[in-house]
């Protein structure tokens, strides 16, 4: 298969199907973990740097099917990282003080402040994805919702955060085996729910809600990657490489020093 673009173009219409979860480039896993971890120093070099200038932040959005490799990514992709400048927000089924307000209000009190990287576990994404396909509020409500999810992006965007989203791109058959494992393992049991099966029959309702999704709010400000994610060592390079070459456009520099650090005596 031809090389295969991660950022689908602004204004084109997603097609999941011509998306391979299988891609891996020309690495195999050796040559793709040596390069992961040299850039994983880059990374904790760029978020000292980032949380030292104090002036942008950048956000993180992960979403995937479950057993897609969310938690995962996390772990692995930021090890590096000082953990005092990451915060990492999960987020859940709404609780009814959240449903009592609009969509975005949980979420907007989780963008990163300036100096931090904001790392989303299932986002704002979530109300037009599993509340679409189940129906949760009536489909005028969450048609509205592409364009109100854009300009609260922008906003984010126009406010100095940088925004990074990533579709964790994983076949049908690879969450039969991740499923499969975690029943397998003991200690993998706690990370299966059986309300994992209804959505999973749900399969293709999710990859048309995915692809509007990818679509409608892929834009220059808060693009979309969709991470060919069937194998954990490429979709973390390729997740890496991103987030790096992302910061090292966003250039944070280190505040300048004090006038005459030369001069200063440390008294006994
Ligand atoms: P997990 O990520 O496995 O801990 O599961 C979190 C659950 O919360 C998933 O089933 C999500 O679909 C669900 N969830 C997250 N956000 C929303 C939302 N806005 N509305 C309904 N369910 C949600
Ligand atoms: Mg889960």
């Amino acid at each position: 298969m031809a090389e295969q673009p991660l950022h689908p173009t602004p204004g084109k219409k997603v097609n999941l199907s011509k998306f391979d979860p299988d891609y891996k480039g020309d690495y195999d896993k050796g040559m793709a973990r040596e390069e992961e971890r040299e850039l994983e120093d880059k990374l904790a070099d760029l978020q000292e740097r980032l949380y030292a200038e104090g002036k942008q932040s950048l956000l993180i959005v992960l979403q995937a099917m479950d057993a897609g490799g969310k938690d995962s990514t996390i772990k692995h992709v930021f090890d590096q990282v000082n953990p005092q400048g990451v915060r990492v927000t999960s987020f859940k089924v709404p609780t009814a003080e959240e449903l009592a307000h609009d969509f975005l209000w949980r979420v907007h009190q989780k963008a990163p402040a300036k100096g931090y990287i904001g790392i989303f576990n299932r986002s704002h994404y979530e109300d037009v994805l599993v509340v679409r396909v189940n129906e949760y509020v009536p489909r005028p409500v969450w048609e509205k919702r592409y364009d109100q999810i854009n300009a609260f992006e922008r906003l984010l965007a126009e406010s100095g955060t940088r925004i990074l989203k990533f579709f964790l791109h994983i076949s049908r058959e690879e969450q039969k085996e991740r499923f499969l494992e975690r029943l397998n393992k003991p200690d993998k049991h706690w990370k299966f729910s059986r309300g994992d099966l209804p959505v999973r029959e749900k399969w293709d309702d999710y990859m048309s809600a995915y692809e509007d999704a990818l679509t409608r709010c892929n834009t220059d400000y808060a693009p979309w990657h969709i991470v060919p994610a069937n194998r954990k060592w490429y979709r973390n390079l390729v997740i890496t490489r991103t987030i790096v070459r992302t910061l090292e456009a966003m250039n944070p520099q280190f505040p300048p020093a004090e006038p005459d650090l030369d001069q200063i005596v440390i008294p006994d």
